[in-house]
């Protein structure tokens, strides 16, 4: 850790320096924290370096919770266009609306950012399996970012989360459990689930990786409505272009007078509006812009609560809507810390749409501005047309609106059937009857493979390989002599096994597993680098049931092999 950075404790203001992994206040065991940066110091440092640097995320990395080890970038996450709506908004008679067009990141929403800080942190922490629940997009977000950094994932989705959503997942090998129950419940039992294995669990607005994450959005806002400030003014539209002057200093910033999102559990209101007061106390901006955190009608607990000028929140607990995205019924303290920080400073709005509106704005979008979007990121348009319509938004200010995520691509034919595989429904019953499910589908179930192999990055692979297309349990050693050993301690039901290890290589381990009776009829794959001998052929002839050459087989090929041994 090299950065002057803490964790505060938001019930009893005691302060821990970051690790990723640790989730609760050391002191009070509170779960609602926050980061803070000394930004005297971390802010220069940041503008000192960012006009060498790409237009993205991590452009913004000294304010992020990152420690030096963090490899980055990781898919191309942030840097997302900021779009100005001229047509939207000759409509509308409002000619400052723009749009940060957030389908752009790599796995088509704004949860990518989200995903890109945890896994990247989680990662330099060594975390190598970890459960999240969602409502869709941060399954799929986690999914591709999870895939590259050899991380195992299990995603609780609710049945509502559309097929292509969970096809979506599953492609890039996440475990998916799929649970009849709200989003709320589904949040639950996946907790549960984590809790059970000690495995990190994905708490969203209580997770610092997220809101760090988010905040982004505010910095890249700022930074873009400065330059088409400064550069082109606000009515003639027109893409950011990363300008400085001529000494290499980055122009200005500038925030919107307002900020309109679709919310369900307001994580992304919430980080957003972080960043914009972080920018305020560096002194980039002068005010926080007014948050308009749109719901959906028939899932709009936080409308309800700020029509009763409520700081806290009734749940819902049967949402009525089709937008699954947005149906978080209970935000809890989100809401909360949402609604006195914007009584704070900035102001704002909580207000609700039909799903019917949401549908409307969307063929308006992708007719008027040609973006196309997912039905959730409708309800923010279609809050956007409600606000100025009722004159709660102003002719002549300036609004910015996420445009969250695209309605996934239809590869569903290409992909065929395959993707069922990686789901798995525990018959169940409600409440406790689904956890008693899901105890069933206990670690024991799983077929056991033993791999043997002295070099991390191979045994790696190979657990990646065999993690992203099925339950496994799986062991791993890192010699010769600890792979006999759990060999015999857990009497896997394969073992693969590479050839050339100091001390007791690969021949070693088989003469060893084959004298004696309890490991001889373990089946064996084999897996080397290195061009066998006839004498070694010879050695393994009728002992083992694979013979593979590193670096050249293929997932599948492993993966068929394994499959006819293990049933
Ligand atoms: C997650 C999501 C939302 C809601 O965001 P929160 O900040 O979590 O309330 C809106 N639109 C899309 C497309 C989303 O994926
Ligand atoms: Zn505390």
């Amino acid at each position: 850790m090299d950065q002057p950075f803490l964790i505060t404790c938001l019930d009893c203001a005691y302060q821990t320096l970051y690790i990723p992994t640790q989730t609760i206040c050391p002191k009070c065991g509170g779960t609602w924290r926050e980061a803070r940066y000394d930004l005297s110091i971390l802010a220069g440092k940041m503008l000192a370096k960012i006009s060498g640097r790409d237009f993205g995320l991590w452009r913004y990395q000294e304010l992020l919770p990152l420690r030096s080890d963090v490899t980055i970038p990781i898919l191309g996450e942030g840097g997302t266009p900021l779009l100005h709506a001229a047509n939207l908004g000759m409509m509308l008679g409002n000619p400052n609306i723009f749009i940060k067009d957030e389908r752009r990141g790599p796995t088509h929403s704004f949860k990518d950012r989200q995903a890109a800080v945890n896994i990247a942190v989680l990662k330099s922490a060594g975390v190598s399996e970890m459960v999240l629940a969602s409502t869709g997009n941060v399954a799929i977000a986690f999914s591709a970012y999870a895939a590259r950094a050899g991380i195992k994932l299990w995603a609780f989705l609710t049945s509502l989360v559309p097929p292509e959503k969970m096809r979506e997942v599953t492609l890039y090998g996440t475990q998916v459990i799929k649970v009849t129950a709200s989003y709320d419940q589904a949040k639950q039992i996946a907790a549960e689930f984590a809790r059970q294995r000690g495995l990190f669990f994905e708490t969203g607005a209580r997770n610092i990786a997220s809101v760090e994450a988010m905040k982004t959005i505010a910095y890249e806002i700022a930074e873009q409505l400065g330059n088409i400030e400064a550069g082109f003014g606000f009515t003639s539209g027109g893409q950011y272009a990363n300008q400085s002057d001529s000494l290499g200093n980055h122009l200005r910033w500038r925030a919107p007078d307002w900020y309109i999102q679709a919310v369900s559990g307001g994580l992304g209101p919430l980080g957003v509006q972080k960043g914009f007061r972080e920018l305020k106390d560096i002194g980039l901006i002068q005010r926080l812009p007014a948050m308009a955190n749109i719901q959906t009608e028939g899932c709009a607990p936080m409308v309800q609560a700020f029509h009763e000028k409520l700081e806290t929140v009734r749940p819902v607990l049967s949402p009525r809507t089709h937008i699954s995205t947005l149906s978080t019924g209970n935000p809890g303290r989100t809401y909360s810390l949402l609604y006195q920080r914007m009584q704070a400073e900035g102001g704002g709005i909580f207000e609700s749409v039909s799903d019917e509106e949401a549908i409307r704005a969307m063929h308006i979008l992708a007719k008027m501005e040609g973006i196309s979007v997912e039905p959730a990121t409708g309800v923010a348009f279609a809050g956007l047309i409600k606000l100025i319509r009722n004159g709660v938004i102003m002719p002549d200010e300036v609004v910015v609106v996420n445009c969250s995520g695209h309605t996934m691509p239809v590869e569903l034919t290409a992909l065929g059937e395959t993707w069922i595989g990686n789901v798995i429904e525990p018959d169940e019953t409600p409440e406790e009857g689904l956890l008693a499910a899901l105890s069933r589908l206990s670690v024991a179930r799983y077929p056991r493979i033993l791999i043997v192999d002295d070099t991390p990055d191979a045994r790696r692979l190979v657990r990646r390989i065999l993690q992203s297309q099925g339950a496994y349990t799986i062991y791993e050693a890192e010699d010769g002599r600890a792979g006999l050993e759990l060999a015999t301690r857990q009497l896997p039901d394969l073992i693969i096994l590479d050839l050339m290890m100091p001390e007791i290589d690969g021949f070693g381990v088989l003469d060893q597993l084959k004298e004696k009776p309890e490991t001889a009829s373990i089946p064996v794959i084999v897996v080397t680098a290195k061009e066998l001998t006839g004498a070694e052929k010879k050695r393994l002839e009728g002992r083992i049931q694979g013979l593979m050459q590193k670096g050249e087989f293929l997932n599948n090929e492993l993966l068929d092999e394994v499959r006819t041994l293990v049933k």
